[in-house]
């Protein structure tokens, strides 16, 4: 499989932290990387912010998959968070690249995952940047401090949001950060989520199976923004005629227990 993640999710503009270390030779002595503006800064800058994918290029992308006999599991988190801590649904946020997305899932060129609803802990606007510190440890969802109540709401929301969208069943989860609770895969499963992927071992065992990172090519939508497309290129011919499946199909295989 090869998998993208964070297409829509907020942190890419909230998610701001930078470098705290700085090598000198054998040394790696301490850096202020985190204060007022210089983490906005590269090299200093470590994660955001950075741009949305836009529709051409996601229309690059599924050509590259088609040219490339390839199919790529894209974990989408349904609303984007913004300033002032409102949501705003994917397809309303980005619609150009929702249709473009859509009609790769329609050629069977995409699988979209759910990957949260907000990517990001809202309570007391966890999520904005900080003046003197990263706020990398927010831009998680499932908390094991966050209601099961919350979680079960989050993720009903994000199921409704993207099977409207693209016109599919979801059936994969990819937890934000890779972080989850037991009672998270338990609301996982009474909604009908049947597979989990992140960085994990690959197991059928447990309550959902998972198909781990190790299965396959994961990277962030980050990896295309700033590579362009040629980056996607470059991962595909790396990989040669190897046979490339969604996530939910390696998930199938699991379950009937094939090699
Ligand atoms: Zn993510």
């Amino acid at each position: 499989m090869i998998r993208m993640d964070d297409v829509g999710a907020a942190s890419k503009r909230h998610e701001v932290y930078g470098l705290t270390r700085i090598a000198l030779g054998p040394v790696r002595l301490p850096f202020p990387g985190n204060v007022l503006w210089l983490k906005y800064l590269p090299p200093i800058k470590r994660w955001g912010p950075y741009r949305e994918l836009e529709a051409p290029e996601w229309y690059a992308i599924i050509d590259a998959l088609a040219k490339a006999g390839a199919r790529m599991t894209v974990a989408i988190t349904a609303a984007w968070v913004e300033d002032d801590g409102t949501l705003t649904p994917f397809p309303r946020k980005f619609p150009g690249a929702a249709r473009a997305i859509r009609e790769g899932v329609g050629a069977g060129l995409l699988e979209v995952a759910h990957h949260g609803l907000t990517h990001c802990l809202l309570a007391g606007r966890a999520f904005r940047p900080r003046l003197f510190a990263g706020n990398r440890p927010y831009h998680r969802e499932f908390y094991e401090f966050l209601p099961p109540e919350t979680q079960e709401a989050n993720i009903r929301r994000a199921l409704t949001i993207l099977s409207e969208a693209f016109g599919a069943a979801i059936v994969t989860l990819v937890p934000p950060g890779n972080l989850l609770q037991p009672v998270t895969v338990e609301i996982a499963r009474r909604h009908g989520l049947r597979f989990l992927s992140y960085r994990a071992p690959t197991t059928r065992d447990g309550v959902l199976p998972v198909v781990g990172d190790d299965c396959g090519v994961v990277f962030h939508d980050r990896d295309v923004v700033l590579g362009g497309v040629a980056w996607l290129h470059a991962r595909l011919a790396a990989l040669g005629a190897r046979e490339i499946r969604f996530v939910r199909e390696l998930g199938e295989r699991l379950l009937e227990g094939a090699p």
